[in-house]
């Protein structure tokens, strides 16, 4: 069946007491029966409550796992699966542009763990073997880089993991499971920041890793120790905004690509980034791989920093916020907010200009959208 369908179905095939909704489990601990062993104990923080289940087999249906496992947010996903299948000794490639968080936790966090890394540039396959060394267990990239959009060559990244036997690992965040099924295409463990387009509203945080029951289940032994364990209540929001994501996916789809197309159109736009644009130096791999190129798009304007601001107090309807996947539009200057902590030369030298603006689309009416960045760009 088509995702669409699974979204709404998978995973709850059976209902509890005749609920159509799998209700809230607002319980930390549940009743076990002499002879059980550790394994059969059911506990919020070992993350399997009945909220926890049905998650975990919606997202395995949707992803193509064999498991799925969900986490108190994006960087608990990222981190446990990275400590549960790296050890001290180990060493991780990695894509030289990444999400902040994850970024900081290879460079400052993982070598105090005896855990290195070195990063690749995600379109260079042929720089990577020289990477390459006798401890290198696994590689990870992002199916798009924020704020530039760029797609690395993630069949290179399949391919070469094969070839060298080699752990892959991608966060999906930002294609979700709509637009993009990398477990289907061979990579080994796909990671999200479920806080995103999975839950979709802006309102918990939330993490997931899917894969094979082995990866999966090593990973779920450390997230019982560590503790990050998605509360029940979080659960039963991200149940219910995944329901719907193939139909966000779509609106968000649509409305940046729009987007994209009227400001490329625009004079005073100088640069729009966007999968979605023939102009992207990796359209043609976006369109073989994507069924759709997602929700956010980034610009550059004439006139600067000073025309960027005008831009952001003119519009009406995107919320001045970081973050991406709600409902709603959201714009920030990247200087300003994810990449604040590097100095200009730094964000110039990997393209993030002070002046870069970027645009989370969310599923307002496309007219109404493109109606209110036109007034907008008039004023700057
Ligand atoms: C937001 C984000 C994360 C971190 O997720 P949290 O839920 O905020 O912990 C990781 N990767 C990407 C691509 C993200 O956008």
């Amino acid at each position: 069946m088509h995702i669409q369908t699974r979204l709404i179905h998978a995973g709850e095939e059976q209902k509890i007491a005749g609920a159509v909704v799998t209700p809230i489990f607002q319980s930390a601990t549940f009743t076990s029966k002499e002879g059980q062993g550790y394994d059969d104990i059911r506990y919020l923080r070992l993350n399997n409550t009945p909220n926890h289940n049905v998650l975990h087999a919606k997202l395995a249906d949707i992803c193509g796992g064999e498991a799925a496992l969900v986490t108190g947010s994006g960087m608990a996903a990222i981190t446990t699966a990275l400590l549960a299948l790296l050890k001290s000794g180990d060493h991780l490639l990695i894509q030289d542009c990444l999400y902040g968080g994850t970024h900081s936790f290879v460079s400052q966090d993982a070598p105090d763990l005896g855990i290195s890394c070195d990063f690749i540039a995600g379109n260079a396959p042929e720089t990577w073997a020289a990477k390459l060394k006798s401890e290198t267990k696994a590689i990870y990239v992002e199916t798009m880089s924020n704020p530039l959009l760029e797609v690395a060559d993630l069949e290179a990244v399949v391919a070469f993991a094969r070839a060298h036997g080699l752990l892959s690992l991608i966060d999906n965040t930002f294609a979700s499971p709509c637009n993009f099924r990398p477990l289907e295409m061979g990579f080994d463990i796909e990671l999200h920041s479920a806080t995103k387009y999975l839950n979709g509203h802006s309102d918990i945080v939330a993490g997931a890793i899917v894969g094979a029951a082995d990866h999966v289940g090593a990973i779920a032994h450390k997230l019982n120790r560590f503790g990050g364990s998605l509360d029940t209540h979080a659960c039963f929001l991200l149940h219910r905004g995944l329901k719907t994501l193939s139909l966000r996916m779509r609106q968000h789809d649509e409305n940046a690509l729009q987007l994209a197309h009227m400001l490329a159109e625009d004079p005073q736009v100088v640069q729009v980034n966007y999968p979605g644009l023939q102009s992207h130096a990796q359209y043609d791999r976006a369109k073989r791989l994507f069924a759709g190129a997602g929700g956010v798009l980034s610009l550059e304007l004439l006139g600067g920093v000073e025309s960027a601001e005008r831009l952001l107090a003119g519009l009406q309807l995107p919320e001045s916020a970081p973050s991406l996947g709600g409902v709603e539009t959201l714009i920030t200057r990247p200087a300003t907010t994810s990449h604040s902590s590097l100095s200009p030369e730094e964000r110039a030298a990997i393209g993030v200009g002070d002046s870069l603006v970027r645009v989370a689309c969310g599923i307002e009416a496309t007219e109404d959208l493109c109606a209110d960045f036109t007034q907008a760009l008039a004023g700057v």
